[in-house]
């Protein structure tokens, strides 16, 4: 990694640490029909195809904006609106899906589980089974509120039993986890420049199937959220519609490159994987205790339990932890306080042993020994 002089390593959901090569490459101004850049929006294009495991029968089309936008513009694309979706939730992206559709005027079902288990593929085949009015499902790959990975495989195969389309909100996943886009048979996955790619923040895209989206003209509630009128104006003359994000996308480009030299989605995944494991031997190691059992834990970011001593205040413990130069995240999920530090960006494993060198300092400075929860404190007495 190089990230000399980037201010602080960001252990986040987003935005995350990038490379210096990767910013360095916004040092540049680019006109949006300069050959060069439309030249950059296919090649990007072809990559996260590629990536994707997609192949002829796949594209992607970028659009402005942040994740999010990326997640409302599948699905105003791709559930007409006499449609209805089934959502699949288990935490605050899947519950933003569901006030999308609400805003949006799309039907839509939910199917919730607790936000530290994974959804029942059997409950989705009762509820497809049940209705027949069902034509899209959603689910989101990692939910980055708890850090659970949810069986997108199991329930891909549920999806295509019933003859119904699967939708994947695979932000925080895609490019380290994988899921090959045939093998799945997902109609459209979204994902954003900023996740696991390292690029800088900026645009989001929609990695579908070729066949499915040319079925989705006029479906769209919004004009610029409109992922057929996208890709439709990207295919014709290779330019976005409104004005790019180009040095975001210069900066994607060479963190694309980067993405291949690591050895791609395994070799990426596999360094998050070493981060991951490192920051929990390391915190387990300070009594410290993760929300997820490992068997359902993503190596994308780690929620703790939030410490049972008194001394612990994690307002202070967040502040002195940036003086450090380490941003984590606080908690999201709704049941039990906590704390969220991340595993990917721009981090190697010795910016793990870095951040846990400081959280053993602030521990330290604030007078906490343990960072057990409450009631483990308890039944240890
Ligand atoms: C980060 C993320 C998003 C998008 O968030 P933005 O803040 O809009 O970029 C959506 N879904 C999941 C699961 C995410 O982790």
């Amino acid at each position: 990694m190089t990230h000399a002089d980037s201010g602080p390593l960001l252990l986040t959901p987003g935005p995350l640490t990038t490379d210096r090569r990767t910013r360095e490459a916004m040092l540049r101004d680019w006109g949006s029909r300069d050959s060069g850049f439309i030249e950059m929006t296919a090649r990007v294009r072809r990559l996260l195809v590629e990536i994707a495991g997609g192949g002829e029968s796949h594209t992607a089309v970028l659009v402005q904006g942040s994740g999010t936008f990326a997640v409302e513009a599948m699905i105003g694309t791709f559930v007409p609106r006499a449609g209805k979706l089934l959502a699949v939730i288990n935490g605050a992206y899947g519950r933003r899906i569901v006030q999308m559709c609400t805003i949006m005027g799309r039907a839509c079902e939910v199917y919730q589980s607790p936000e530290t288990a994974v959804p029942d593929p059997a409950e989705i085949d009762r509820r497809l089974g049940a209705d027949p009015a069902i034509g899209h499902v959603i689910v989101v790959h990692c939910e980055t509120t708890s850090g659970i990975v949810n069986p997108v495989p199991a329930i891909a195969e549920t999806v295509r039993r019933h003859g119904r389309r699967l939708l994947v909100d695979a932000m925080s996943a895609f490019g380290a986890l994988p899921l090959d886009a045939r093998a799945i048979g997902y109609d459209a996955l979204a994902a954003s420049a900023n996740k696991c790619l390292e690029g800088v923040p900026g645009f989001g895209f929609v990695i579908a199937r070729q066949a499915a989206l040319a079925a989705t003209a006029g479906n769209a509630h919004s004009l610029s959220l409109d992922l057929h009128d996208q890709w439709q104006a990207m295919e014709q003359n290779g330019q976005w519609r409104f004005t790019p994000p180009t040095h975001v996308l210069a900066a994607f480009d060479v963190a694309l490159g980067l993405h291949a030299a690591e050895g791609g989605v395994r070799g990426r995944g596999a360094r998050y994987a070493e981060n991951c494991k490192i920051l929990t031997a390391g915190m387990r190691a300070r009594g410290f205790e993760t929300l997820l059992p490992d068997a359902l834990q993503a190596p994308i970011i780690v929620t703790f339990k939030m410490p049972g001593d008194p001394q612990f205040v994690f307002e202070t413990f967040y502040g002195l932890l940036r003086d450090k130069g380490y941003v984590i995240y606080p908690g999201k999920v709704a049941e039990t306080p906590s704390f969220r530090i991340g595993c990917i960006g721009a981090l190697s494993p010795s910016d793990m042993k870095g951040a846990l060198e400081a959280i053993r300092a602030t521990l330290a400075e604030m007078g906490v020994t343990d960072g057990a929860p409450a009631r483990a404190r308890e039944s240890a007495a």
